[in-house]
């Protein structure tokens, strides 16, 4: 299993920099970042081979780029190119899922442009619940994560394994300081924990307590990287920075 990190940095991307997403042995696609589409192309990536996007929650930085995937996916689509996989699954812990790829068909004037239409399959996967079809296996707790209002914010901690490769990884999405986390994670060997909402020194913490081989630290502003990784590594070596442009390998 291949791990791909197209953006790393928190909700606003810097210059140059695109928000907390990666790419999972080229098809699976963990939220959009900003501008997922010219990210994947300025590294060699297609996007049109992809045919799972799983969105950990609906927090706009999430899925802001939505739009861009879904227009450049159509237009290729209109070329005659496209994926021999797709319709494109998009997965997502709440019917709020339902509405956001409605409103973005709806941005994109899909009704008006026809040759646009892809034919989404919207799953709605409720945390706890667990995703199984020929090609993935993905299973899911409830992070802590709230919204504005404090409101309970549905949101995914994911373990996913791709059944066409080997290795399973583990990904918080945003998540406070989560112990249950340390359970579901244990027998994984990797685990990208967001460390925005939660401490590097928490994250840490909960790999250690998980036994995962190694810890990435993603989500946090990148000027905060050296204190970060610093943070983390004291509490368990085995911590690293999740670097934009970098894959890891499982
Ligand atoms: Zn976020
Ligand atoms: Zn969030």
């Amino acid at each position: 299993m291949k791990v791909f990190f197209i953006g790393t940095s928190a909700c606003i991307p810097g210059k140059g920099e695109e928000t907390a997403s990666f790419l999972i042995n080229e098809h699976i696609l963990v939220d959009t970042g900003w501008c997922n589409v010219l990210k994947m192309k300025e590294y060699g990536f297609a996007p049109e081979k992809l045919n799972y996007l799983i969105l950990t929650h609906l927090h706009q930085d999430h899925y802001i780029g939505l739009p861009q995937l879904l227009f450049y996916l159509g237009m290729r689509k209109a070329d005659g190119i496209h994926s021999p996989q797709w319709p494109l699954t998009v997965i997502g812990p709440s019917e709020k899922l339902e509405y956001i790829l409605k409103k973005t068909e709806e941005f994109l004037q899909v009704e008006r442009f026809q040759e646009l239409s892809l034919q989404l399959q919207p799953y709605v996967l409720i945390p706890g619940k667990i995703y199984e079809d020929e090609n993935i296996r993905l299973e899911t707790m409830s992070a802590k994560h709230v919204s504005g209002a404090d409101q309970p914010e549905a949101a995914l901690v994911c373990k996913l394994t791709d059944k066409h490769s080997s290795g399973t990884v583990c990904f918080t999405g945003d998540t406070s300081y989560h112990p249950p986390i340390a359970d579901f994670a244990k027998g994984v060997p990797i685990l990208i924990h967001d460390s925005c909402h939660t401490s590097a020194d928490d994250a840490a913490a909960t790999a250690k307590a998980a036994g995962v081989d190694r810890l990435f630290l993603i989500h946090h502003p990148v000027s905060a990287n050296a204190e970060k990784l610093r943070e983390a590594q004291a509490v368990f070596p085995a911590s690293f920075l999740a670097e934009a442009g970098k894959s890891i390998e499982i």
